[in-house]
């Protein structure tokens, strides 16, 4: 296969960042190019019509937004991203774009030239970020420049209406908003040059269930329409050009993801009971809006982790009650008659929400964040609080408190939450009578803390995400330590079943809503170490739902003992491992695709 000069062998392997899992086999569908914007100068005559020039790109740009925003507005299940559409209508004021190609202009270069140096410097400044999330916001101001480019050179895009069926998208970066638009039909899955895991398309894919992989630098200078192509959202890998027996095997391969898919859910309404009649409670965690309605298709029993932060994130002001409590009602209403677990705020750490201004830190993940920032901004904490009680008649709602250390931090909470309780009263806002109020215990002084802390709460949740870094002392973001990161380590068995312990003695529920819960191979050894709850990733509830069908009580806690003897992290994994094996013969590697 040729592609001008460039020929595309057959069996081309590529590797990016896999964000949205599954196969995809289809055509490659070339959405846009990284293209090369040629510049000129201008003479001193020509500013004007450059000026007048570019401002026409400018409306031209608003039209094609409004008119995007006009189709996915009557898509119910997109609403919630409609905000995606007004932060780039806002960009296309932004003074620093707009005044910053005007002034280049007036420097007498072209209106092509003038954008291009503005963007590169928006850009430098957005690299200077230390935040990954706020610094793939880049994309939203690279969409946009791309866009008012795209009008200024006449270049045609194309519609992702005018795409075939069986298509594989490829673009240089997907805007959002083009991602909103893409037909679930027509599109089998995304590819682009640009992007990381927490870029908005990345989460938009992942919430939509479209295969997507991102990051592979160049691949739109690879390809051409029509070229045949397979993607693996799992692994991130990209074969072009398959040869026939790539291709079978990828067909099978996909036949076998279906295959287990299919009857994984299978599962989705069959309860997830042990041999030995143990029920546990698979809920789904989730972070925006629109993955409620999945969390339920996938068999989840509630939601045991709704990050309430990614209301707050990419936005310029604290979304208000009113929005707040519209979007708590529609996920308790959602979720009914199961419990959906809100957790109040947790930023700070990695999660920086730029209009909040967390202070400059040098250890943000020991600093400000999530409880300890709610009681500081009292305000924010009880707008958020309002709003879930408010929202609480509509349905079955649990508060959970994020990152608490110790009793006298629970206590604060409890008695703001029994504040803004009052403060309703007397404005005559109605509630629900009973709410369940929990904490997440993952600092090692709620471990050691636990059998006090549960005298004083319904529910514990263990995040072990957080857990294992404050325990392990080992950063849960940092690559060159990541070797240390062990969930199977003995000392955090021992933390679990030191909480698990202090739960079921004082007759509380405890769950687990780290990744961990949603790990096949950790189901058995939860389950013998007495948790009632496990929250994860919706996915991922079929797969744990099947082991634990298979397995009883007894065996995890004969699991347990076992591991419990063994000294280092290394060792704990690889009994585990074997054992898995040995009570699971077949199922267990099948569950682990
Ligand atoms: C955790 O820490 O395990 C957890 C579930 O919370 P987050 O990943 O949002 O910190
Ligand atoms: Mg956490």
């Amino acid at each position: 296969m040729v592609l001008g000069k460039i020929e595309v062998a057959k069996d081309t392997y590529l590797v990016g960042i896999g964000v949205s899992p599954g196969i995809s086999i289809g055509e490659i569908n070339l959405l846009n190019r990284n293209t090369t914007v040629d510049d000129w100068p201008i003479t001193a005559d020509e500013v004007d019509a450059e000026l007048e020039r570019f401002h026409w790109a400018l409306e031209q740009s608003r039209d094609e937004l409004l008119e995007i925003k006009q189709k996915v507005s009557s898509k119910p299940h997109l609403r919630e991203h409609l905000y995606i559409l007004d932060t780039h209508l806002l960009i296309l004021e932004d003074e620093m774009l707009v005044q910053g190609t005007e002034r280049a202009i007036r420097e007498q270069i072209s209106c092509e030239g003038a954008l291009k140096r503005t963007l590169q410097q928006l850009r430098q400044m957005f690299d200077k970020i230390e935040d990954e999330y706020l610094r793939e916001r880049r994309s939203d101001v690279d969409a946009v420049g791309g866009r008012i480019m795209r009008i200024l050179t006449g270049e045609n895009q194309r519609s992702i209406d005018d795409i075939g069926p069986r298509a594989l998208v490829v673009a240089h970066d997907l805007s959002p908003a083009d991602t909103l638009q893409m037909d679930r039909d027509r599109v089998l899955g995304f590819i682009t040059d640009k992007g990381g895991k927490t870029s908005h398309t990345a989460i938009l894919a992942r919430s939509l269930e479209i295969p997507a992989i991102v990051g592979l630098e160049t691949i739109t200078s690879l390809v051409y329409d029509r070229l045949p192509a397979i993607i693996d959202g799992s692994s991130g890998v990209v074969i072009l050009n398959p040869s026939e027996e790539t291709f079978k095997e990828y067909l099978k391969r996909k036949q076998s993801y279906r295959y287990l898919q299919k009857e994984l859910h299978g599962f989705k309404d069959l309860p997830a009971i042990t041999t030995d009649n143990v029920r546990v409670a698979l809920r789904g965690n989730c972070e925006l809006v629109s993955e409620f309605p999945v969390a339920r298709n996938h068999g989840a029993e509630g939601v045991g982790l709704y990050r309430t932060e990614f209301l707050y994130l990419g936005r310029s002001e604290p979304p208000s009650e009113a929005e707040q409590f519209a979007a708590y009602r529609e996920i308790l209403e959602e979720m009914q008659p199961h419990p959906v677990t809100i957790r109040t705020l947790d930023i700070g750490g990695d999660k920086v929400v730029s209009q909040l201004n967390v202070a400059d830190e040098a250890n943000p993940a020991m600093g400000l964040r999530a409880i300890r920032f709610s009681l500081r901004e009292g305000k924010l904490f009880k707008i958020q609080l309002r709003a879930i009680l408010r929202a609480s008649v509509y349905g079955n709602v649990r508060i959970m408190f994020p990152m608490i250390s110790g009793v006298a931090e629970l206590r604060t909470c409890k008695r703001i939450l029994r504040e803004v309780q009052e403060e309703l009263d007397q404005e005559g806002f109605r509630y629900a009578p009973v709410i369940e109020v929990g904490i997440m215990v993952e600092t090692p002084s709620a471990v050691l803390l636990a059998p006090f802390l549960a005298e004083e709460v319904d529910f514990f949740s263990v995040g072990t995400n957080d857990l294992i870094q404050y325990c392990l002392a080992v950063d849960r973001g940092n690559e060159y330590v990541a070797y240390l990161y062990e969930p199977m380590h003995p000392a955090i068995l021992r933390a679990l079943e030191a909480v698990c312990r202090a739960a079921n003695d004082a007759g509380i529920s405890v769950g687990l809503c780290g990744e961990m819960a949603g790990d096949p191979l950790y189901a058995l050894v939860l389950l013998g170490l007495g948790f009632h709850e496990l929250s994860m990733n919706p996915a991922s509830i079929p797969r744990v739902k099947r082991i634990l069908r298979k397995v009883s009580r007894r065996d995890g806690e004969r699991l347990l003992t076992t591991l419990l003897r063994l000294k280092t992290a290394k060792e704990v994994s690889a009994c585990l491992d074997k054992e898995m094996r040995k009570c699971l013969p077949g199922i267990f590697d099948q569950v682990l695709i």
